[in-house]
């Protein structure tokens, strides 16, 4: 990698062990890591890696994803403080830039009464990640409270789409499919009481700290729901709670989470994943997808 290339950028570093920008704490290094500092930056980074046929890809704050330990090849593009930042639009549209954490701007809506928001403050990821992954939890789901979303095209061109424009379904959303940059989402909520709100928010907290191993590395339910079925009570039924691998381990409070229980490293998670979907398959027939995203060499 010539660094050469990297050096008009301002915040860049070289060989960066991503096992300290994941959840799940796993994960080589990437040949170069972008702390960008405004849409200039990104649109030059990925201007290079086009012109130097380099792999890139945008990092939110790691909560999905599960990264090799061998790391990654190319440039990852991180949203710096710049991306985090919140502003009303009016009485009940709010606008988040891509940075910003979930907490934040469920935060941000609670103290302005406005309900919509509040199934996101649980949710570790942030706003960029959120969208593309069409985050949700307790029976809201992005989807329900985006209005539109500004990105950036792979092609450069910049686009703010309506939420329909974004073919969101079940943790999926073009960005996926297109390779966009979120840039900015706005949400539309309702006016509501702010203390009902905050009631919601401080439930739906304490029911993930009674149903999930948040005192464990992990990138949160590893598999996706099956159609008909939880990913959680099939993998219970099929004996594997608990199940342990190389620091690797199929939690004991909540099936559908894999855990960083003690050093574990990425092979060891995958090679548990990978046990737990054949042993689900041959017992009841049922492919289980994962919802995290395993990358890398
Ligand atoms: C303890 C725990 C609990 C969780 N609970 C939930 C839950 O209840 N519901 C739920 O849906 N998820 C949950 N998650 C998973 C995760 O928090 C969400 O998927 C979140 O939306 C990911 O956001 P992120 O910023 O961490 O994205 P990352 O993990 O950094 O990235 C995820 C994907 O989004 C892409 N991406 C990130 N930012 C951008 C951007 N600006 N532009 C384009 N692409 C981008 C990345 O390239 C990657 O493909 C949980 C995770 C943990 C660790």
């Amino acid at each position: 990698m010539n660094k050469d290339l990297f050096s008009s950028f301002k915040n860049v570093s070289y060989q960066e062990p991503m096992k300290n920008h994941t959840s799940f704490q796993l994960g080589g290094p990437v040949d170069v890591f972008i702390e960008a500092q405004d849409l200039g930056e990104i649109k030059k980074a990925v201007d290079l890696c086009k012109r130097e046929s380099l792999p890139w890809m945008v990092l939110g704050k790691g909560t999905n994803l599960i990264i090799s330990d061998l790391g990654l090849d190319g440039v990852i593009i991180h949203m710096g403080e710049a991306f985090k930042k919140i502003e009303a639009i009016d009485e009940t549209v709010i606008r988040a830039y891509a940075g910003t954490s979930l907490k934040s701007l469920a935060e941000f809506a609670q103290e302005r009464s406005l309900e919509g928001l509040e199934f996101a403050h649980g949710i570790p990821g942030s706003v960029g990640g959120a969208i593309t992954m069409n985050a949700g939890a307790y029976d809201g789901e992005c989807v329900q409270v985006v209005k539109e979303v500004g990105l950036m095209t792979r092609q450069g061109e910049i686009l703010t789409l309506s939420v329909e424009e974004m073919d969101f379904s079940y943790r999926h959303s073009r960005v996926q499919r297109e390779k966009d940059i979120v840039l900015w989402a706005s949400f539309q909520l309702k006016k509501g009481d702010p203390l009902k709100i905050q009631e919601k928010m401080d439930d739906l907290w304490q029911r993930r700290l009674n149903k999930q191993p948040l005192e464990y590395p992990s990138a949160g339910s590893t598999f996706k729901r099956p159609p008909g079925h939880y990913a959680g009570q099939l993998i219970d039924l099929a004996g594997c709670r608990g199940l342990y691998h190389q620091g690797a381990q199929i939690s004991q409070k909540h099936c559908g989470f894999v855990i960083n229980k003690n050093q574990a490293s990425t092979q060891a998670v995958v090679e548990l994943i990978e046990t737990v979907q054949k042993l689900v398959k041959d017992q009841f027939g049922v492919d289980l997808e994962t919802e995290v995203k395993v990358l890398g060499r």
